[in-house]
């Protein structure tokens, strides 16, 4: 018998040859498929006038009709954009994780936990050749595009997050850093001890810096809460109020550290967000209350999901100048900490995203993609266009040639992303461009999965290049470095 995680999903697609609306929708739904998907939903088109039983058992009564799982998902016509938001919610609530991959998530987590804390103590170097430290304009934009995908994403990644801080590496530095957490039996102590040891973990340290926030401070401390402010969190320090909080995942994280320490259910809201207005972020840690498992929100309407989206590209356009500033010093992101964080913060993010769920690589790939499509650097592309002297749209082999000279122009290699670049001519059709000291893999080598993990990179390239050719290449990562390779490959064709 197949198990959640290995049987497909079932997508049914019920068309006609006289059916004016069914050519755009199947084209959407191939398209959000086509990203990654085909593993995972099976799709099948069914023309109501050659099976007619299939069309009665559905009680099919308008045309296109999406089935997904023996459910109708949408009947009729609708626009592009609410057909291609409608499959990713309707998928995202089919993929859920199997305890299989939860182990395998364990065991990676390890891994990098290991790496990471020799490069935190300086014992070892992950990226010789770029160093452990990079742009914290990655992370949030990383985070942002994401976040702009849909309104369930902030839900996803407190999930995540919770993962992470049940076997990550958060718990460990936690122990280092205040010993007699793990030593102390009584429960009431041990809560108040964990508290402190919090405080240490967001502090801008000597040792174990990750450099994820300034400081943090137990503004509040009851038996069964903590209430921790902490400013400068690399995930909000955005310097625009982007609408809601940003910082789901740290809160996720936070839950799950608790669980791990205190051996009891936990939950983390997030109360105040320097993202949304506020001078710090305050989170509410709160263990042995009548439990609420995190809900789903409510599916927002289509025009909110719009206005959602729309703010979100939004604000990617507006840091493109404070990063800008940033990277060339100008004007620091963040006064005390400094603008650059431990690549360990954001590779667990990788880990336990992509882990986390059958869909979550298509996730990344497209949160890739969005911004490729409309992050920062593009001025940059542009002038290097000009300067070929090629106008408008080229051709693929012109856009790969293009892509190389943007990523190992000096100013991309400012954030300190990754180290060498290269690009090789394959056939006609197919190219591969090359990366090593990737900062979303470098030292993981976790070579007990068989996964690639630089999702969210295959998508920006997919994205940058969409901008040079005119249409959306296929790109895809066909050895990663984060299950043992030296170097990431990605493939990409037309
Ligand atoms: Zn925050
Ligand atoms: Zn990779």
């Amino acid at each position: 018998m197949s198990t959640p995680e290995t049987s497909p999903i079932r997508l049914i697609m019920f068309t006609s040859k006289d059916c004016v609306y069914c050519p755009p929708v199947e084209s959407i739904v191939r398209e959000v498929i086509g990203s990654g998907m085909q593993e995972i939903v099976h799709v099948s088109t069914i023309d109501i006038d050659v099976d007619k039983e299939s069309a009665s058992q559905y009680h099919i009564n308008a045309l296109p009709t999406l089935v997904i799982n023996d459910e109708i998902v949408l009947e009729g016509g609708m626009e592009d954009e609410a057909v291609r938001d409608l499959l990713w919610s309707t998928l995202l609530n089919y993929a859920f994780t199997s305890g299989e991959t939860e182990e395998l998530m364990k065991s990676a987590l390890l891994t990098i936990t290991m790496n990471s804390i020799d490069s935190l103590n300086n014992t070892s170097i992950l990226r010789p050749s770029v160093g452990d430290y990079a742009h914290i304009s990655t992370y949030q934009l990383n985070l942002l595009s994401l976040y702009s995908l849909d309104p369930l994403i902030p839900h996803f990644l407190y999930r995540a997050g919770y993962k992470l801080g049940m076997y990550g590496i958060m718990h460990h530095i936690l122990l280092t850093l205040n010993p007699s957490l793990g030593r102390t039996p009584k429960r009431k102590m041990r809560f108040s001890k964990l508290g402190k040891a919090l405080e240490l973990y967001f502090s801008n340290r000597e040792i174990y810096s990750t450099k994820i926030a300034h400081g943090a401070h137990v503004v509040e401390q009851t038996e069964n809460t903590i209430h921790l402010k902490v400013s400068e969190l690399a995930s909000s320090s955005i310097g625009i109020d982007v609408g809601e909080p940003m910082c789901g995942f740290t809160a996720g994280q936070l839950a799950g550290v608790t669980v791990a320490v205190m051996g009891t259910d936990a939950s983390c809201e997030e109360q105040i967000c320097l993202a949304n207005g506020g001078d710090f972020c305050l989170f509410k840690i709160s263990i042995d209350q009548a439990f609420k498992k995190p809900t789903l929100p409510p599916l927002e309407d289509k025009d909110e999901r719009t206005i959602r989206k729309q703010n979100f590209y939004e604000v990617i356009h507006e840091t493109t100048k404070i990063i800008e500033d940033s990277l060339l010093m100008r004007k620091a992101q963040r006064h005390n900490a400094g603008d650059f964080i431990h690549i360990s913060v954001i590779q667990p993010i990788i880990i336990t995203l992509k882990l986390l769920d059958r869909l979550s690589g298509v996730l990344l790939y497209s949160g890739g993609r969005e911004l490729g499509i409309f992050g920062s650097g593009k001025n940059l592309l542009y002038r290097l266009v000009e300067e070929k002297g090629s106008n408008g749209i080229v051709s693929l082999e012109e856009g790969i040639s293009l892509l190389y000279d943007y990523l190992t122009h000096p100013t991309s290699h400012l954030s300190r992303d990754y180290g060498r670049v290269r690009s090789i001519k394959i056939d006609e059709k197919t190219y591969h461009i090359e990366i090593e000291e990737n900062l979303y893999v470098s030292g993981m080598n976790v070579t007990n999965l068989d996964k690639t993990f630089c999702d969210f990179q295959a998508g920006f390239f997919a994205g940058r290049l969409q901008i040079l050719i005119g249409t959306e290449p296929q790109v895809k990562e066909i050895k990663c470095q984060g299950n043992g390779n030296d170097i990431c490959i990605f493939e990409v064709k037309i």
